[in-house]
């Protein structure tokens, strides 16, 4: 019987909507292996079983979950040592996880671990004619695919970019198993220790984390512009994030690309400045819950996703913006 695993993804106690996106991605898996097998979502974390309670109704048949307050904040060491004695325990045929910084570190060092296939930034999978696994994963910022052949793949392992990722139409009113695992019984092996975690400056801030993003595009101009953009993200604490052609030209780094080849956000509020809203771009942001843009153009397909549209110039708004945020907050700026 084929044991797809699915690596659940969630923010302290709540999941997040890419687990499901893996659940569905799972089914579909397996019904291209002739649906005989289950889907297994494995959670490790701090407080989780209440989140757990409703993944039968998406199509989840079992969950496994590990608690320990060790595993509050993700430390690859440790998870991978954790997993990998899970994996070698129960002997999945495959390990999906969406991809991120965490997600990626953890698939590679699983693949090292258990000497098999791994597959970052993947953007598909099927099984080929040949009877083995084809991948499509991107490269290069996306400017690049690789077609791979995996050739020893027990289990496979594949973190899938979460913008192919779409979450199941409806659920059901299954219930899943929810079975402990005992922390202390996988005596995870570990060559370093946690000493502590140093909360960054909100600009600082990893964009998939941040609650308020600045997002700049190509309208901020060529040249020193971008102090404006700069003077906003400290005056409301946000956290600075671009489109592909800021990052290709280097203003920002890769890290801080919001799009299909980039990160995806779901902030609570993100402020578009000269960003025209292409698909490629907009794929990253749309799960935001306060969307404003600000952009020269009233046809700038940007407008159809927010929720405050601004026609302007943004070297003359945001100065105005940022002022104001400085009179009503003065200890920021
Ligand atoms: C395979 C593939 C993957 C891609 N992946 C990504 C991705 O992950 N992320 C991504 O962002 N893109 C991605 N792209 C590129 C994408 O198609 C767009 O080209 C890109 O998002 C456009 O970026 P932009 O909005 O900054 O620039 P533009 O489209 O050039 O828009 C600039 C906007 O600024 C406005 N503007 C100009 N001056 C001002 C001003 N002074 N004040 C206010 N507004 C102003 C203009 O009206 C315009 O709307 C990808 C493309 C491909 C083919």
């Amino acid at each position: 019987m084929t044991d797809l695993w699915v690596l659940y993804e969630h923010r302290g106690d709540t999941m997040e909507e890419a687990t499901l996106g893996l659940v569905n991605e799972a089914r579909r898996l397996l019904a291209q292996r002739g649906g005989d097998g289950r889907v297994t979502v494995v959670a490790l974390g701090e407080d989780l079983e209440a989140g757990l309670q409703d993944l039968g109704t998406f199509g989840v048949d079992r969950v496994l979950y590990l608690e320990s307050p060790d595993l509050g904040i993700y430390q690859g060491e440790l998870y991978a040592s954790l997993l990998s004695g899970l994996i070698k325990k129960h002997g999945p045929d495959y390990f999906l996880a969406c991809h991120g910084p965490d997600n990626g570190d953890l698939c590679a060092r699983l693949g090292a671990t258990l000497e098999s296939a791994v597959v970052t930034r993947a953007l598909d999978l099927a099984w080929g004619e040949d009877g083995s696994w084809r991948a499509v994963r991107a490269v290069n910022n996306g400017y690049l695919f690789e077609r791979l052949r995996l050739i020893r793949a027990q289990p496979l392992i594949a973190s899938f970019l979460p913008a192919v990722l779409t979450p199941p139409q409806t659920g059901s009113d299954t219930q899943a198993p929810i079975v402990r695992v005992d922390y202390e019984s996988l005596a995870p092996v570990t060559a370093c220790e946690l000493l502590e975690v140093i909360e960054a400056d909100p600009g600082e801030l990893d964009i998939t984390e941040a609650d308020i993003v600045v997002a700049v595009g190509r309208g901020v101009g060529q040249g020193d512009t971008f102090g404006v953009v700069h003077d906003l993200a400290q005056a409301i604490g946000g956290s600075l994030a671009a489109t592909r052609p800021v990052v290709d030209r280097d203003l920002l780094p890769y890290e801080r690309q919001i799009g299909q080849t980039g990160k995806t956000v779901a902030p609570k509020l993100i402020i578009n400045c000269g960003i025209s809203g292409a698909n490629e771009y907009t794929a990253g942001m749309e799960k935001s819950q306060l969307v404003i843009a600000l952009n020269t153009d009233p046809q700038a397909r940007i407008f159809r996703f927010t929720d405050l549209g601004v026609l302007g110039d943004l070297h003359q708004v945001l100065p105005l913006l940022t002022q104001r945020l400085q009179e009503l907050d003065p200890e920021r700026g």
